[in-house]
């Protein structure tokens, strides 16, 4: 084994100043994505520093039309937040399709969003929704903070401590899920907000989560799965993988974009 000092941060600023003495640390949410990695020695970091139980980043609060939700909220909280159900339910529903039970208990949307695994469901919703991402130090829009697959804007040892947004007119998420881990082989969340349509795709490219631009044109125009009819989605910078090629992905971006504007309340 090797070794590791666990800290458990009391507050943001106990956080902040935890990882910034450690020689190589990390923070550490729900686990559910660093455990396994340290676990398969991807990562060996010499401090892991615990945000999980800071009181101030967890919750979903609605005021007026903005909705926040703490970082360290887990996607259970998120899925079964009542008045985050009634305000925008797209985003309760894609917390409820996440993984499995023991995920949705543990993990969280914090570590979700700073982990930005390019088939990961979050990501889609943040960038269709135009989250704001609030760290200790900074606001970050979602068209800036998701840079690259597993890449972000986030500095070294920035904690981030809630994610807001607007909430929607009309929203859903549409997954086609890997029948074995659940994540995304394609996922849309697609949104009629007071910017127009918004339709963003995760799973599918090959350099993370992306917006389809045609497709929002084409919904600004007749915000009706009909109106995709003669959206051409090619296969140009979408994965193939062993779980599916580019030109079956492409063609998943189309089908779930329709589920999605088909289930948007
Ligand atoms: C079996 C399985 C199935 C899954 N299926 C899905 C799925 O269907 N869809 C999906 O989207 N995800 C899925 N996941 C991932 C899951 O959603 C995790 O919750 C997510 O990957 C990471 O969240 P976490 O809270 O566990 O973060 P952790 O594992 O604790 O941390 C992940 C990364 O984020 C950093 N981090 C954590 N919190 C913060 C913070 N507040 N500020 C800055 N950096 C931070 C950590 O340092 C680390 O680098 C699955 C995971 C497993 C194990």
């Amino acid at each position: 084994m090797y070794e590791t000092k666990y800290h458990k941060a009391s507050s943001v600023a106990d956080a902040v100043s935890l990882i910034g003495k450690s020689d190589d640390g990390k923070l550490l949410s729900g686990g559910q994505t660093l455990v396994p990695t340290m676990k398969a020695r991807l990562a060996a970091p010499s401090d892991l520093v615990d945000v999980s139980g800071i009181a101030d980043m967890h919750g979903v609060s609605i005021s007026g039309s903005t909705v926040t939700i703490g970082a360290a909220t887990t996607h259970a909280n998120v899925a079964g937040n009542a008045d985050l159900q009634a305000k925008c339910g797209g985003v309760a529903c894609l917390a409820a399709g996440i993984g499995d039970p023991a995920v949705r208990h543990k993990g969280t949307i914090g570590g979700s969003i700073a982990n930005n695994d390019p088939a990961a469901d979050y990501p889609a919703a943040m960038l269709a929704l135009d989250a704001t991402i609030k760290t200790n130090a900074r606001e970050i829009a979602a068209a800036d903070f998701f840079v690259g697959m597993f890449e972000t804007a986030l500095e070294e040892d920035e904690v981030i401590v809630s994610i807001s947004f607007d909430a929607p007119a009309k929203a859903a998420y549409a997954k086609f899920p890997n029948p074995a881990s659940r994540y995304a082989m394609v996922g849309v969340f697609a949104a009629q907000t007071v910017d127009g349509a918004r339709v963003a795709v995760t799973g599918a490219g090959d350099d993370g989560v992306y917006r389809q631009f045609d497709m929002e044109a084409a919904l600004d125009t007749d915000w009706s799965p009909n109106a995709l009819a003669g959206v051409q989605v090619g296969s140009e910078g979408l994965l193939s993988d062993m779980h599916g090629d580019a030109t079956y992905r492409a063609n998943l971006v189309k089908v779930m974009t329709r589920r999605a504007v088909a289930g948007c309340a």
